[in-house]
């Protein structure tokens, strides 16, 4: 079951140069493709659209922040059952808990800043690389 995914190496992440290392991960997956890459600073409108569902939430306002912070790495991974495997790279959202192996828990220790984001479901996929790449067909 081939799928797409948007994946955002978070600012922590591009401070650290962890970039190298996290696209490694991915790009080694058997099948899986890059489609889409930018380096770019996340704005706050963009941000609020794709956080929408954690608005009210006491983590929402400092987690915009945080991913205003600094340039980030968007990206589009196309491939099979893609959207649950990056998911399984990428680890629990507390890196604490995260697996060693794990991207999260092999390099994370703060909930904010846990280096990576990807789409949790079909739908939400679609949602969000519709914000950042609006041109992708
Ligand atoms: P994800 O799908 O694993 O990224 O987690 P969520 O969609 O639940 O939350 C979005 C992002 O908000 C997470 O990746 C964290 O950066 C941050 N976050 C979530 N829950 C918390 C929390 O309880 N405390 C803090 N400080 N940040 C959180
Ligand atoms: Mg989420």
């Amino acid at each position: 079951m081939s799928q797409r995914t948007l994946v955002l190496l978070k600012p922590d992440a591009v401070r650290r140069g962890l970039v190298g290392e996290i696209l490694g991960r991915i790009e080694k997956k058997a099948g899986w493709t890059i489609s889409a890459l930018e380096l770019r600073q996340l704005e706050r409108e963009v941000l609020e659209q794709h956080y929408a569902e954690h608005v009210g939430k006491p983590f929402y306002e400092p987690l915009v922040e945080f991913m205003a912070s600094g340039p980030a790495v968007a990206l589009v991974v196309e491939g099979e059952r893609v959207i649950e495997g990056v998911r399984a790279l990428a680890g629990p959202t507390d890196p604490i808990a995260a697996a060693p192996g794990s991207i999260r828990g092999d390099f994370g220790t703060i909930v904010r800043e846990n280096l990576i984001h990807a789409s949790d479901s079909a739908e939400s996929a679609e949602r969000e690389i519709k914000i950042f790449f609006p041109g992708l067909a």
